[in-house]
């Protein structure tokens, strides 16, 4: 009788360490392109490209932490303090993108990114080592955040959206709560 296929996954508390390591190198992974001679800010390392390469590996713990880390650095590029020269995005061969495209590539890498590191950590990891993952993980980007000068208004951005979501989560639990005791009046009303 042929023995069972052996899995290829990691056990939990590895992929979630893997998942941690591999932040911590996507933070700063981008900025490789000034040792690699590939001009700053090279679209080949500012971009989901290097996530993509480990997935196509099979290496799915690694790239959900290198996804995170990549959209953490991205998000705080989008915001230089003048979209020119060295903070534009430049593609291979074709050279440096306008400003508004160099904004627009590194807000949809960076959403991009982050979205797909939540899905693949939804995936990977059980509910206590995701809570775990993604407290360790959100140390680690407001760490980031700040001592980068374009992560003040990544912060204050995040702040506002989580604000606005507690309150309409406060609003819902209100509206709730008032419709659940209208309806215990009625059924107690003969
Ligand atoms: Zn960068």
């Amino acid at each position: 009788m042929p023995s069972p296929e052996p899995s290829i996954s990691p056990p939990p508390a590895v992929a979630a360490l893997v998942t941690l390591a591999a932040l911590a190198v996507g933070l700063t992974l981008p900025d490789v392109d000034l040792r690699l001679g590939l001009g700053h800010r090279s679209a080949l390392t500012h971009s989901l490209l290097p996530a993509l390469l480990l997935l196509a590996w099979r290496r799915r713990a690694a790239a959900c932490g290198i996804a995170a880390g990549i959209g953490v650095h991205l998000a705080a590029d989008c915001f230089p303090r003048r979209m020119t020269g060295y903070a534009t995005v430049k593609l291979p061969l074709l050279g440096a993108l306008p400003p508004l495209e160099s904004y627009a590539w590194l807000a949809l890498n960076a959403a991009a990114a982050l979205l797909l590191a939540a899905w693949w950590a939804r995936r990977l990891h059980a509910p206590v080592a995701r809570a775990l993952v993604g407290l360790a993980a959100l140390a680690a980007a407001l760490r980031y955040l700040w001592h980068d000068p374009g992560g003040w208004p990544v912060l204050a951005l995040a702040g506002a959206v989580a604000l606005a979501v507690a309150r309409r989560r406060g609003r819902w639990a209100g509206r709730a709560r008032c419709a659940g005791g209208a309806r215990s009046t009625r059924s107690r009303t003969p």
